[in-house]
C-alpha cells in the first residue's frame, strides 16, 4: 500500500512539474510574440534602432541575436543613406549656379534655391512634383527647357531677361531608373553670366576708346611731321615753331594717356598690396611741389586741415596717385582766385579725407558718370582743359582696391567736394 501511495505521490509532483514547465514556455513564447509586434510597429515607421528584448529560451535567443544583428545592419545602411543624401542636397543647394532636376513628364523633380531666385519663385514652398510649366513664368526658358527636355544630347543657349540678367541655361540628358521605369530625363543648369558680359563690355568699350584716344594725337604729331619734311625750305621759322610746339604737346598728351593706362591696369592686377605708414605732412609737401607752378599760374589757393590725423596706414603709391588727380582736377577746374582744401578726419573704423574746391563744379546729371573711363563732362565745357578722363577711374579703382569708398558733392558754378573714406585697417 505505502508503494502505492509513493508512486502515486511521485506521479503527481511529475504532472506539476510539467504543468510548470508547459506553462513557462508557453508565458515566454506570448511574451516574445508581444515583443514581436513591438519592434514590427517600430520597423513598419521606418526605425531601426529597436531590438528585440532577452528570450530565456534557448531557441528563442538564437533567433532574437540573429534578428538583431539584422537589424543592427539595417539601422547601418539606412544611416548611411540618409547621410549620403543630406551631403548630396547640401552640395546641390550650395553650388553657385542654379539646378533644376525634372523627370520625364516634365515635373519638377528637384530645385536648388538659386535656381528658384533666378526663375524669379516667390514661394518659398515645394516645388517638387509641379509641372515645369508652372514655375518657370519667362517664355524663352520654358520653350527652351520643354524643347529640349529628354533629347540625348546636351545644349545650352544665353537668355536675357526682363530684369536685365542674362543667364547661360544648359540642359544635360540623364537617365535613372526607379526599378525598371526610367524616371529622371534631365538636369538643367543655370549660371548667370550678367557680370561676366557687362565685364566684356567695359573691356571691349575701354579697347575701342584707348586705340580712339591714342590714333588722335598720334595721327596729328604724323600729320606735322611730314608737312615739316615736305615742306622744308618754305615754312617760316614762325610756323615751324607753331608747328614744333603742337607735335610737343600732343606727345606730352600721348604720354600722360600712356602712364594713366598702365597706372589702370596694374592697380587692376595687383593683387597684394604692400601697407605701410604714411606721414601725410611730408606726402602732402611732395605732392604739393609737384602743383607749384599750376597753381600760380590759376592763380589758386590750397590749405591742408590735420584734425590730429598726422599718418595713415595705406598704400604710399596710391595715396600719392589719388591726391594728385583729385588735387589737380580741383585746380583745373576751378576759377582763378579760387581755392583748394584738403581736410582729414578720424571716422572710428575709417579715415575720411576731403578734397574741395569752390571751381566750376559738376552738373547732377553728370555725377554719377564722372568715375567711368574716358568719361569727360561736356566737352564744350572743358575742351580747353586738358585731361585723358582717366584720372577719377584711377581714383575710384585705388579706393575699391584698398577697400574705401568715395563720394561726390558738387553744385554747378559753386563747386565740389570729393569724400573718401578708408578703412583703417587694410
Ligand atoms: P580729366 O582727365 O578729364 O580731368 P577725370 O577722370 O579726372 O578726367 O575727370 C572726369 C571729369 O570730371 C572731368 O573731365 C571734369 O569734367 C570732371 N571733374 C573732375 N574733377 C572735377 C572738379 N574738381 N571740378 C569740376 N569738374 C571736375
Amino acid at each position: 500500500m505505502d508503494r502505492v501511495m509513493y508512486i502515486l505521490v511521485v506521479a503527481m509532483l511529475l504532472s506539476w512539474l510539467i504543468l510548470i514547465l508547459h506553462w513557462r514556455y508557453v508565458q515566454g513564447f506570448r511574451s516574445f510574440i508581444k515583443d514581436m509586434k513591438r519592434v514590427s510597429c517600430r520597423i513598419k515607421q521606418m526605425d531601426f534602432s529597436v531590438r528585440l528584448k532577452k528570450s530565456n529560451s534557448a531557441e528563442l535567443m538564437g533567433f532574437v541575436n540573429n534578428f538583431n544583428s539584422m537589424l543592427s545592419s539595417l539601422d547601418k545602411s539606412f544611416d548611411d543613406i540618409a547621410n549620403k543624401n543630406r551631403q548630396l542636397d547640401a552640395i546641390i543647394k550650395s553650388v553657385s549656379n542654379g539646378i533644376i532636376v525634372i523627370d520625364i513628364n516634365n515635373r519638377v523633380y528637384l530645385i536648388n534655391s538659386v535656381a528658384r531666385d533666378y526663375i524669379n519663385c516667390q514661394s518659398s514652398g515645394k516645388l517638387e512634383g509641379l509641372p515645369i510649366s508652372s514655375i518657370v513664368k519667362n517664355d524663352q526658358l520654358l520653350d527652351f527647357i520643354v524643347y529640349n527636355a529628354g533629347m540625348n544630347t546636351s545644349i545650352s543657349k544665353e537668355i536675357k531677361c526682363v530684369s536685365g540678367r542674362t543667364f547661360k541655361v544648359k540642359i544635360d540628358p540623364v537617365k535613372m531608373h526607379l526599378k525598371k521605369d526610367l524616371v529622371i530625363s534631365s538636369v538643367i543648369n543655370i549660371e548667370d553670366i550678367s557680370e561676366r558680359i557687362r565685364l566684356e563690355n567695359i573691356r571691349r568699350d575701354f579697347a575701342a576708346n584707348v586705340s580712339h584716344e591714342l590714333k588722335t594725337p598720334l595721327t596729328s604729331i604724323q600729320g606735322f611731321i611730314e608737312t615739316l619734311k615736305a615742306n622744308d625750305e618754305s615754312i617760316d621759322p614762325a610756323t615751324r615753331k607753331r608747328f614744333l610746339d603742337i607735335i610737343d604737346n600732343e606727345s606730352s598728351r600721348l604720354r600722360i594717356l600712356i602712364n594713366d593706362i598702365l597706372m589702370l591696369s596694374s592697380i587692376e592686377g595687383d593683387i597684394v598690396l604692400s601697407i605701410e605708414r604714411v606721414d601725410l605732412r611730408k606726402e602732402n609737401q611732395k605732392i604739393l611741389d609737384l602743383f607749384q607752378d599750376k597753381m600760380a599760374r590759376k592763380q589758386v589757393d590750397i590749405s591742408f586741415e590735420y584734425n590730429g590725423v598726422e599718418s595713415i596706414q595705406t598704400h604710399r603709391e596710391y595715396y600719392k596717385e589719388l591726391m594728385i588727380n583729385l588735387i589737380s582736377n580741383a585746380i583745373k577746374y576751378n576759377r582763378p582766385g579760387g581755392y583748394v582744401k584738403v581736410s582729414f578726419i578720424d571716422d572710428d573704423d575709417n579715415y575720411s579725407i576731403w578734397v574741395e574746391d569752390n571751381g566750376i563744379g559738376i552738373g547732377e546729371e553728370e555725377q554719377e558718370r564722372i568715375f567711368e573711363r574716358f568719361y569727360r563732362v561736356t566737352k564744350s565745357r572743358n575742351k580747353e582743359i586738358d585731361g585723358t578722363g582717366l584720372g577719377l577711374a584711377i581714383v575710384k579703382h585705388i579706393i575699391l582696391s584698398l577697400g574705401g569708398d568715395i563720394e561726390v558733392e558738387s553744385y554747378l558754378g559753386r563747386g565740389t567736394k570729393f569724400k573718401i573714406s578708408l578703412p583703417k585697417k587694410q
